[in-house]
């Protein structure tokens, strides 16, 4: 008997929460994804801040085909000298502060957090972590011990000890970083609490403390980096410096990777007594590792990161004095349309898909919906998109 793809889907294929007809697509390009006939639909989630230079693009298409057939896995990570790694360690590097120099490339968002988690407790010696409420981390047992949502954790305790969780945005609070924390991992804008962007000084005092008590501070930058906000990494908007980067999503340009970023002195404590701090098979597989430089070179070079806040800023014009509309909080192209309450968002949602738009909820702020499209959307694209937009929430 012949199953479509959507029996195979409902019969085979595990998935992490029920999806009630689940759309097929068959194809992408650009901000547009192809379902199997009819009209494409436009792309408003970009996979979660992975496709910011669109989906299929070109560039990248060449760069993962030239490496596949040049190379594909040749040993487990670190162990020999290839040129994706290496090219795309150099090049992250020459972006970043001189304190992040050293690029540790993995798989993942909650593997490249793993990685700075372990190197944080190994470089201090030290084993408390501090995290905080409404954070979203990964999914991995250690990923998931940080994670700001006692919903999503109650089932896989026992976690990692001794983690303690403070409220962002609360300077009050950031005394209970002491001498016994060895890192402290946060997101500058906390993105699936609903896009709550940091107060002023915040991040900084934030910084201050770690760097007085000498705790590592670890900025997760897996959904805000590569562009997304306006700047190629989040922190470049909040005068401080992380002393771990953690990377991945857009990093790939629709490949997986992800990274771990930090000094030399602090990445080599991994690699003595004992060594093998962290090991990975497929970290920075060479045809990813090729896809990220390609995608890295095309946000550099057609600056995507320096026009993502006035693409966005025709979203917010369109919508912001719309009745539903209660609040856009947004940064670069990313944005929370918070509309109060979470049946009205339900709503919101599904007339949006009915007018061929994919936007997204937010995991822990239900009252609100994010548009954060490919970083390549045209200004023109952009206007079209929001008008779309604006009449499929006056229908609701
Ligand atoms: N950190 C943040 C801020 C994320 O948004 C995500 C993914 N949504 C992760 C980490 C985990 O990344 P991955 O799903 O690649 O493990």
């Amino acid at each position: 008997m012949h199953l479509s793809n959507r029996e195979l889907y409902y019969k085979h294929l595990a998935v992490p929460a029920y999806v009630k007809n689940a759309q097929e697509f068959v194809r992408a390009e650009g901000i547009y994804l192809f379902p199997p006939d009819g009209e494409p639909f436009v792309d408003l989630v970009s996979g979660v801040s992975v496709s910011n230079i669109g989906h299929c693009h070109p560039k990248v298409v060449e760069a993962v085909k030239k490496q596949a057939e040049t190379y594909m896995h040749l040993m487990v990570y670190g162990e020999f000298v290839q040129s994706p790694q290496v090219l795309l360690a150099a090049k992250l590097s020459e972006q970043l502060p001189s304190n992040l120099e050293s690029v540790y490339l993995v798989n993942s968002g909650s593997e490249a957090n793993e990685g700075a988690l372990k190197l944080a407790k190994r470089a201090t010696g030290r084993s408390e972590l501090i995290a905080f409420n409404n954070a979203y981390h990964g999914s991995t047992h250690g990923a998931l011990s940080v994670l700001g949502n006692e919903n999503m954790k109650s089932a896989y305790r026992p976690l990692l000890p001794e983690v303690k969780f403070l409220d962002f945005n609360d300077e009050s609070q950031l005394n209970q970083i002491t001498t016994k924390t060895a890192g402290v991992i946060v997101e500058s804008i906390q993105a699936e609490a609903g896009i709550i962007l940091p107060q002023a000084g915040y991040l900084k005092a934030l910084k201050q403390r770690c760097q007085e008590v000498g705790a590592l501070l670890i900025l997760d930058d897996v959904q805000m980096g590569f562009g997304r906000t306006g700047k190629l990494f989040s922190f470049e908007h909040y005068d401080f410096v992380p002393d771990i980067l953690t990377l991945a999503k857009g990093m790939g340009g629709g490949m997986p990777i992800g990274a771990f970023v930090a000094s030399k002195s602090l990445m080599d404590t991994l690699q003595y007594n004992p060594p093998l701090g962290h090991i990975t098979t497929f970290g920075g597989h060479p045809v990813s590792a090729a896809a990220a430089l390609a995608s890295l070179d095309l946000i550099l070079s057609e600056q995507l990161p320096q026009t993502a806040n006035d693409k966005a800023q025709i979203f917010v014009n369109a919508l912001q004095d719309l009745p539903q509309v209660k609040e856009i909080r947004q940064q670069g192209l990313m944005m929370a349309v918070e509309l109060g309450d979470a049946e009205i968002a339900d709503k919101a949602v599904s007339s949006l898909w009915n007018h061929r738009l994919i936007v997204d909820r937010f995991l822990f702020c239900d009252t609100a919906f994010r548009i954060a499209p490919p970083l390549t959307i045209t200004v023109e694209e952009a206007k079209k998109v929001a008008d779309i937009v604006v009449k499929a929430i006056n229908v609701i």
